[in-house]
């Protein structure tokens, strides 16, 4: 089986996946947009589900996707920073995303005002969602997601998108995006336009739709099993 059937049958499952939980949730499919996480797979991989109608690339690691994004240019995608941001990589990082889900602390965004290529970049706020924050999984406690949000939304050059979060590590994810549900809510009450919520990854997503995310994570279970844990 060539590259792009294969990618073309995985792609299937997933929007199969999709289409059911959504059903299941009483939700409309069409308000869930599916990011395709391409990181550690080539730039033809991207290309191939460019034209399988894929309009969403998501890569966290900069320095790889700043050289797919030299090789392939915009292409009518748009490109999501998904990973946590060291603070001397957000200036780079907005040279080639749309859209930032990794953003939890204010110093980051003079950073990313620098360099962005586009006036509005949008930013979603990751929050952590552990019981106890997990060190290196980043996010902002819930206690800063509003005080983040205002921040995000009262300078120029950003649009606040809403909330990101990666399930915790070892704990039951519907609690956690239950709780992020309910953030986004309030988030919302102050910031209506702000409604994205990007949770779900390739073994949750059935999970994080029933708790209203709006953008899905989804990297092996369309690219196939990664050689590292990025
Ligand atoms: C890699 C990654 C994903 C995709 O994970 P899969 O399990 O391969 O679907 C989603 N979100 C983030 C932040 C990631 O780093």
């Amino acid at each position: 089986m060539d590259r792009q059937t294969e990618l073309d049958l995985n792609l299937q499952q997933v929007q199969d996946r999709i289409s059911q939980a959504a059903r299941a949730a009483g939700r409309n499919v069409q308000d869930i947009t599916l990011i395709a996480v391409t990181k550690t797979w080539p730039a033809t991989d991207i290309s191939l589900l460019a034209d399988l109608g894929v309009r969403d690339i998501g890569e966290n690691k900069d320095q790889e996707a700043k050289e797919k994004y030299a090789q392939l240019g915009k292409s009518g995608l748009n490109w999501h920073a998904i990973g946590q941001i060291q603070s001397n990589k957000a200036k780079s990082i907005a040279t080639w995303a749309d859209v930032v889900h990794g953003f939890d602390r204010p110093d980051l965004l003079p950073a990313l005002a620098k360099a962005t290529r586009t006036s509005d970049l949008e930013i979603l706020i990751q929050v952590n969602l552990a019981d106890t924050p997990t060190p290196g999984r980043g996010g902002a406690t819930p206690a800063e997601l509003l005080p983040l949000a205002n921040l995000v939304a009262q300078t120029p050059g950003f649009v606040l998108g809403g909330v990101m979060a990666v399930a915790p590590l070892g704990q039951d994810c519907a609690p956690a995006f239950e709780r992020l549900a309910k953030l986004a809510q309030s988030l919302q009450t102050e910031h209506p336009a702000a409604n994205k919520i990007s949770a779900g990854m390739s073994d949750d997503l059935e999970i994080a739709v029933n708790f209203g995310a709006t953008h899905l994570r989804i990297g092996s279970s369309i690219l196939g099993h990664r050689n590292y844990q990025g």
